[in-house]
């Protein structure tokens, strides 16, 4: 699984390293946007200071699957460093992971049904 900005500098390497996976016949699962967007932890406002959207194209264009985004927020960042990662647990912060791993599942095993 890749994992990158949404910046052309990030995904340049996130390009490399692809080509290096398929050379050595490395399966890649996708590719995920991290950092996608980032919720004023005062007004709530959405901005996207890394810019939005070019990990989605770049897999349109690599034929790779579009795993999902993970946004930027204070709240993963606290979480994660506490040693309590949100992908762990059943809150808001926990759903961009949910969605990934759902995607994920689905594309190793589409019959089966999820749970989620
Ligand atoms: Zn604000």
């Amino acid at each position: 699984m890749i994992v990158s900005t949404p910046q052309d500098l990030a995904l340049i390497d996130a390009t490399r390293a692809i080509d290096l996976f398929r050379k050595m016949d490395v399966p890649i699962l996708g590719l995920v946007e991290n950092m996608s967007g980032y919720a004023c932890p005062h007004c709530g406002e959405i901005s996207d200071p890394f810019g939005a959207g070019g990990a989605e194209a770049a897999a349109k264009v690599m034929s790779i699957p579009f795993l999902g985004r993970v946004p930027l927020t204070l709240s993963i960042r606290r979480m994660s460093d506490a040693g309590t990662p949100p992908a762990a647990g059943d809150g808001e912060d926990a759903k961009p992971f949910l969605q990934i791993a759902q995607q994920l599942i689905e594309q190793l095993n589409p019959k089966r049904q999820m749970a989620f």
